[in-house]
């Protein structure tokens, strides 16, 4: 992602981008070209309240400044290659990476808040079973940057919208991509998202979703305050194994323990367990009464119930309306808080990944990077 620059002496530099950078970073790259640190708040306000791309639009930075942050830098937010608007208000980013690759970017809005989903890796390694990004296997990581940056294409393009009143106000990780998985670049993403000079959202506007990978949890509640939520899908060892192959490594009872830590070192937060009702599967009351016997071991949280949202290609599907009420009245009544999402966006293609699978490349897609960057990610943090 790097652009180059030449100098007067005609070698080479890469050039960096500045939205890799979270406050610190920003900081010691001031210092490192021969500037005071606070300039990093200066030029983080223009690049985050301002969402300004251009140094030259930069009124306080003195012209000096201005030409050596052209001649060193860059604000390169993703290239936006398609965007979709439903018509329930639902908005579609697919932003262009690099060559052949895209990720999505989807923002909610609702009544009285407005949520952008994010994604945190081009594919997914993890393979859930239901996931249309986990059907197209994992390509890479994405940098900070690609990250950050879609919250700034959105804002930018969100703010442009004069006659409607919409913005951002609550962020989830929760697009393509095991966030857990591409631990340091998330939580700096993150740590922007939070900052008062970048986008300054509250602990519990920011929610990282995962398909449970535990010792991640633990140093994610070290790393940064935000909210958690975790894609559980089933309440018992063989039916998530299944449709969550994660679970082989790290199964139910070590993912229940590792969320107990996270609440008793967070006493005022609550997790939320997002569970995707798939006719037949996993939407019976048998299922219904598991999940309720594994919410007991967590009494402050809550169940998110998603009825499916089927792809091409995909076994299964959306479990009827009678199936839903009585699953969310098991739960209800047995005193577990329970939401059902209502499904947003049918009319484009809403499931996260189906936009991008039609256009990223996949051909570094095989069974060994896949395995590697599994084991890597699980190793690493
Ligand atoms: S549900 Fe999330 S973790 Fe699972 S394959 Fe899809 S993107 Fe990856």
């Amino acid at each position: 992602m790097n652009q180059v620059a030449t100098t007067s002496s005609d070698a080479k530099i890469a050039k960096v981008n500045l939205l890799d950078f979270d406050r610190q970073g920003l900081r010691d790259f001031f210092t490192q070209i021969g500037e005071k640190p606070y300039r990093a708040e200066q030029v983080m306000k223009w690049i985050y309240h301002d969402l300004e791309d251009n140094f030259e639009n930069m009124t306080d930075v003195g012209k000096a400044l201005r030409a050596k942050l052209n001649d060193s830098c860059y604000i390169g937010p993703p290239k936006t290659m398609l965007d979709k608007a439903a018509t329930d208000g639902t908005h579609k980013w697919l932003l262009g990476m690099d060559k052949g690759n895209a990720v999505e970017t989807v923002y909610i809005p609702e009544p009285t808040r407005g949520t952008l989903c994010v994604s945190s890796q081009i594919g997914c390694a993890l393979n859930c079973q239901f996931c249309s990004t986990g059907a197209q296997g994992f390509n890479r990581n994405l940098s900070t940057a690609e990250i950050i940056g879609q919250v700034w294409v959105a804002a930018k393009y969100l703010g442009n919208i004069t006659h409607q009143n919409r913005r951002i106000t609550n962020v989830v990780m929760m697009g393509m991509g095991e966030p857990l998985a591409n631990f340091d670049a998330v939580v700096k993403a993150m740590s922007l998202m939070r900052d008062d000079l970048g986008f300054g959202l509250a602990a519990k506007r920011v929610t990282l979703s995962t398909a449970g990978m535990v010792p991640q949890i633990d140093q994610l509640s070290d790393a940064i305050d935000v909210s958690l939520a975790v894609s559980l899908h089933a309440a018992n060892d063989e039916l998530r194994t299944e449709l969550v192959p994660l679970n082989k490594r790290y199964p139910i009872a070590d993912l229940i323990a590792a969320c107990q830590r996270w609440v008793a070192r967070k006493p005022r937060t609550s997790i939320t367990f997002e569970y995707t009702l798939m006719k037949g599967v996993n939407d019976q009351p048998e299922h219904a009464r598991q999940l309720i016997k594994l919410m007991r071991k967590l009494p402050t949280c809550k169940v998110n119930l998603i009825p499916f949202n089927p792809f091409p290609g995909t076994r299964f599907e959306r479990s009827g309306a009678t199936d839903i009420r009585d699953f969310q009245t098991l739960l209800l009544n047995a005193g577990v808080l329970t939401m059902l999402r209502r499904t947003r966006g049918d009319d484009i293609d809403a499931a996260c990944g189906q936009l991008a699978g039609q256009v990223t490349d996949r051909t570094r897609r095989s069974a060994d990077i896949r395995k590697k960057q599994d084991e890597e990610s699980v190793h690493a943090h």
